[in-house]
């Protein structure tokens, strides 16, 4: 019985939450560049931020999936999309174990948490605890890190 209630135990270790991890896509910088645009490139290779309120989802209302820009990589539900007001697209939560990494971000002085693609590593934005019901966060994503997949 002890074993099961182990294994219960460790299938619940979140996966997405490793602080160095190794992307299942990996490419070479040159690779990347052809694929991507010059601001694609900036912001989810180089870890660039688009300008607030310029992103193509930012008001965006249609129901579906939004999957990552650089590998297709489902990451949020149009369902937990709410307006934020800070001029970036806004979530509450992502997709499954599969869909986001979170990683400590120490860049610029601050303590933020950035969201990765779990498949491919590309850079989507940040996350922080300031969100609504029912989980408290707040998935801070450039919009030109997805990719909108009607329902
Ligand atoms: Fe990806």
């Amino acid at each position: 019985m002890s074993f099961f209630v182990l294994t219960a135990c460790a299938q619940e270790e979140k996966p997405n939450t490793e602080t160095s991890r190794k992307p299942n896509i990996e490419k070479t910088e040159a690779e990347w560049k052809a694929q991507l645009t010059e601001l694609e490139y900036e912001v989810l290779r180089e870890e660039g931020t688009e300008k607030p309120f310029t992103g193509e989802y930012v008001d965006w209302k249609k129901e579906g999936v939004f999957v990552c820009k650089a590998c297709g990589n489902p990451l949020f539900s149009s369902d937990t999309k709410f307006k934020s007001g800070t001029g970036w697209p806004s979530f509450f939560d992502h997709l499954g174990d599969s869909s986001v990494a979170e990683v400590a971000d120490n860049s610029y002085g601050w303590n933020r948490t950035e969201v990765e693609c779990w498949r491919c590593g590309s850079h989507l934005g940040h996350v922080f605890e300031d969100g609504p019901d029912p989980t408290g966060l707040r998935y801070c994503i450039n919009s030109v890190s997805l990719e909108f997949q009607e329902k």
